[in-house]
């Protein structure tokens, strides 16, 4: 009986099939890159699997990937025989985006197709990644039949790319994948698109996966003597990018290399490529991206980089090789000592994953360090994008808060188009000041307009401008930077003449205590339901008064996050 079944895909999904078919993607050949990626992937996760797990039915005796064109008919086939899908996997995986951030970014996608943006779709996408839908650009209609290790009866997939898509059981599946698509006519009969002729497939293979490290077979016919035969040709070169000296890499091969394990269409920002050699040796190959992923602030989004050991794969989104401020790195860890048998669990206690990670990091933070005083517009893209994420660091990575400190950069009176480092701000300190300056609060026109900032325009003392949420919170916590105390002009005394001179000695000062004595005195019991104190000031200049916390007050802004976190 013939169970095929009709579904029909998330609304997501439609969407984003839609722009697919209809291509807004200039460069159509990466479809086999994606595919190719997803079988290395699927070809990993079998060899770990079964690594881990001796009951496992499959077979992993020659683990590789096969690409099969047939110019007659207008096929090409991408097959794999790594761990497959079962068919509620196919429904999940392929039937629905399962990936985070993929509400948000169907949002985005619809006000870019209202407003007829095209460039805006294709920029979305590029940085979304639509991996297996990438087919849609070449094909008109895609066949996957999927077979999970160690599972019986397999699936049968097929969709158009229009609305919905059919899935059927197969009960002779080979363990793994194969997904074939039917090119689309007016491609073939352009030799550039001609994505079922071996020199165009090669070449592809080439170009965008020549270090999976999976055989990637390509049979063809060939005819010697007269005879016509099949051969088959292993068409990468299969090296690990990481393990090969920098000199010798393409900047292509990097980029080409970050887009498989990162699954980001865009080429990096950064490329950091380190080693470790001695008692405990390691190969990373790591990536700052160019734009942060649309779930950079949600929970349960992809992070970390890839663990190997020995050129094995381990596991990805290691998380514990770098800490959770650094999440947007990507790339691949390959160690040498490492037990293959490592866990999740027991990675964070591992002593040679806590070297590792602390290397890393300051590796990561010294990069950018550099990039800031070699490229200042690659360093301002990099603060743009992974900012704020970073600044999480100044709570939780004490050890390294200092080089946290360093590569941060902040609004400041002083430009106001541009942002400044702690160390500028610090060379241009005025003679006898001994604070960095800041005002916390939700806008940069709230706190330029803020009373506390009169004296300190009038005086012309510069201040830091901190509007993000997560700025409330560090400046608890960090004290100074190199030595300079930073302080908030919102709390306790910030008595500006102390700064140059002894007011104890300003006899005028004196003077005027005296004649508000009595005032003061009323206003603090009149006010004592509201507040502690009425002093007198010489902060403000225009204003006739101001409010101001006590040294260890929590900011306005403060209160009221914790008030919305409920405590
Ligand atoms: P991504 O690779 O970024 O996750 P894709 O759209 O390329 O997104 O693939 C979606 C998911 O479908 C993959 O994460 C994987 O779980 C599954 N998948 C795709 N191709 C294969 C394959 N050849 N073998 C096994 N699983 C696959
Ligand atoms: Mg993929």
């Amino acid at each position: 009986t013939e169970q095929v079944e009709t579904y029909e895909f998330q609304a997501e999904s439609r969407q984003l099939l839609q722009l697919v078919v209809h291509s807004i993607y200039s460069n159509k050949d990466i479809f086999l890159r994606e595919l190719i990626s997803n079988s290395s992937d699927a070809l990993d996760k079998l060899r770990l699997e079964s690594l881990r797990d001796s009951d496992l039915d499959a077979d992993t005796s020659d683990l590789h990937i096969a690409l099969e064109a047939d110019p007659g008919q207008r096929t090409l086939t991408v097959r794999d025989n790594g761990i497959g899908m079962s068919r509620e996997e196919v429904v999940q995986l392929i039937g629905t985006i399962a990936k985070s951030g993929t509400a948000e970014f169907a949002r985005k996608l619809k006000e870019a197709q209202e407003s007829k943006d095209g460039a805006a779709s294709a920029r979305l996408i590029g940085n979304f990644g639509v991996g297996f839908y990438s087919s849609f650009m070449v094909a008109d209609k895609v066949t996957l039949v999927t077979r999970r290790a160690g599972e019986g009866e397999g699936t049968r997939w097929e969709s158009s790319g229009e609305g919905t898509y059919t899935l059927q059981p197969v009960a002779d599946a080979p363990q793994g994948t194969s997904v074939t698509l039917h090119l689309k006519p007016e491609d073939t009969e352009d030799a550039l698109f001609d994505y079922s002729a071996e020199h165009k497939i090669r070449e592809i293979v080439r170009q965008h996966s020549d270090f999976i490290p999976w055989p990637i077979r390509l049979a063809t016919e060939r005819t010697e003597d007269g005879e016509t035969k099949q051969v088959t040709d292993t068409v990468n070169s299969m090296k690990a990018l990481w393990a090969r000296s920098p000199e010798e890499i393409k900047e292509e091969e990097y980029q080409e290399f970050y887009k498989h394990v990162s699954h980001d269409w865009n080429d990096p920002l950064e490329t950091i490529h380190t080693r470790a050699e001695g008692t405990f040796e390691y190969q990373a190959l790591l990536f700052i991206p160019s734009r942060a992923p649309l779930d950079l602030f949600q929970q349960g989004a992809r992070r970390g980089v890839h663990l190997y050991v020995k050129r094995v794969f381990i596991m990805d989104d290691c998380e514990s090789l770098l800490p959770d401020y650094l999440r947007f790195v990507k790339g691949v860890v390959d160690a040498q000592d490492l037990s293959l048998n490592v866990s999740r669990e027991n990675l964070q206690q591992d002593r040679q994953i806590q070297l590792m990670h602390r290397r890393l990091v300051k590796k990561v933070l010294s990069t950018v360090k550099s990039m800031r005083a070699k490229d200042a517009d690659r360093y301002r893209t990099f603060w743009g994008e992974f900012g704020r994420a970073v600044k999480e660091g100044l709570l939780s990575d004490y050890d390294n808060r200092e080089a946290i400190l360093d590569i941060c950069s902040f609004p400041s009176t002083h430009d106001p188009e541009q942002e400044t480092s702690l160390r500028d701000y610090v060379s241009r300190m005025q003679e006898g000041q001994e604070h960095i300056y800041y005002l916390t609060g939700e806008s940069r026109s709230l706190l330029e307009n803020s009373p506390h900032m009169e004296a300190f325009r009038d005086k012309g003392l510069e201040v830091l401008l901190l509007t993000d949420p997560v700025d409330e919170v560090w400046v608890e916590q960090v004290r100074e930077f190199d030595g300079t105390a930073l302080k908030s002009i919102a709390k306790g005394q910030v008595d500006l003449d102390s700064e140059k001179d002894d007011k104890e000695e300003d006899p005028e000062r004196a003077q005027q205590e005296k004649d508000f004595a009595g005032l003061l005195s009323w206003m603090t019991s009149a006010l004592a339901e509201d507040v502690k104190e009425v002093r007198l000031s010489s902060r403000l200049t225009t204003s006739p008064a101001c409010i101001v916390g006590d040294s260890d007050d929590v900011t306005p802004t403060l209160e009221k996050m914790y008030r919305a976190m409920g405590q």
